[in-house]
């Protein structure tokens, strides 16, 4: 297995450092902050006062930040990462940013000799810590063949897309409908309430009709039909409202870029800026519907 310099260690990238610790990969790991050293350490990891200490050692260098600034600044600054790798070494971007930026980064470390991935993530911080992620792909065939083992290693399920960028198009499509369906099912349950009609007796039909999606079924809005809900534990999260508002955030700058006709795109982005905005950044996103419940006038 490559060698691996893991550059931040936050709620995913620790848990997903130390599912490669125990797989047997050598990691040499960094972060900004002592706490995410500190318990990166406890987890086998090499953790290193420098970066390019990390980058030094590996063949492959994994990031996983908080923004594409962070990740193209990382690979840039002077000295940046990019100054410290090998010959051969490949850079793996897991952090979800804009496709213009895992593209600008990618060709960045090709311009610097390397080879280059983005590999964006889904399953929030309980499948970085059950390496039951999912990987969506950005590479070519030979990039992505390589990467491949590492990425089982932390996830449960890695889909080549194709070439660089497209493995954060993926992701930040599947987020959009995602996005939307939260919502439609949210307003949903809010009629329904207000028609009389039972949450059960909605789930019922809904879950085994043509309105059935995962945010029904998995991350139903409201107490009592799916136990494992958020809306069970007061939305604790499963998905913070502030991920899905940077998520559409990034959609939304993918279909200005497109020129794409997407009104409900943009109507969720719009909708869950406000919500992150007010007291839902660090609530599950299924708590937009008590937003909608109390906006509406029975
Ligand atoms: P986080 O803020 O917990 O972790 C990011 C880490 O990067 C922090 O520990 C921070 O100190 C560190 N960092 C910042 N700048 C650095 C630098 N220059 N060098 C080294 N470390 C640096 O965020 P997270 O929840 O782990 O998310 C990471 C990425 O994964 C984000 O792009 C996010 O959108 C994406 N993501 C998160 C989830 C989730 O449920 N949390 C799910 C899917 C995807």
């Amino acid at each position: 297995m490559p060698s691996t310099a893991f550059i931040g260690l936050g709620h995913m990238g620790g848990p997903m450092a130390a599912n490669l610790v125990k797989a047997g990969v050598q990691v040499w790991g960094f972060d900004v902050v002592p706490e995410a050293m500190n318990a990166a350490r406890r987890n086998g990891v090499n953790v290193v006062s420098d970066p390019l200490d990390a980058v030094a050692q590996a063949q492959v260098v994994l990031t996983m930040l908080p923004s594409g600034q962070h990740v193209l600044s990382a690979y840039e600054q002077s000295p940046g990462l990019l100054s410290a790798a090998q010959p051969g070494t490949i850079f793996l971007d897991c952090s979800t940013i804009n496709i213009s930026e895992a593209q600008q980064a990618a060709a960045l470390a090709q311009q610097a000799g390397f080879r280059a991935a983005d590999a964006p993530v889904s399953g929030g911080v309980v499948g970085a810590e059950a390496g039951t992620l999912a990987f969506m792909v950005g590479a070519d065939s030979e990039v992505f063949d390589q990467v491949h083992p590492l990425l089982d290693i932390m996830g449960a399920r890695v889909v080549h897309c194709g070439d660089n960028g497209l493995g954060q198009a993926a992701k930040i499509c599947n987020n959009m409908i995602l996005g939307i369906t939260q919502i439609a099912v949210a307003e949903a349950f809010v009629l329904a309430e207000q028609l009389g009609l039972s949450d059960q007796a909605l789930y019922d039909v809904v879950s085994r009709a043509s309105g059935q999606c995962w945010a029904l079924t998995t991350n139903c809005p409201v107490p009592g039909p799916v136990p494992t809900s958020p809306a069970n534990r007061d939305y604790t999260p499963g998905f913070a409202g502030a991920l899905m508002a940077k998520d559409l955030g990034l959609a939304t700058n993918a279909l200005d870029e497109q020129g794409v006709d997407a009104k409900l795109g943009r109507l969720a982005a719009a909708i869950y800026e406000d919500f992150a905005a007010g007291d839902g950044a660090g609530k599950d996103f299924s708590a937009i519907i008590n937003t909608i419940r109390d906006n509406s006038t029975p």
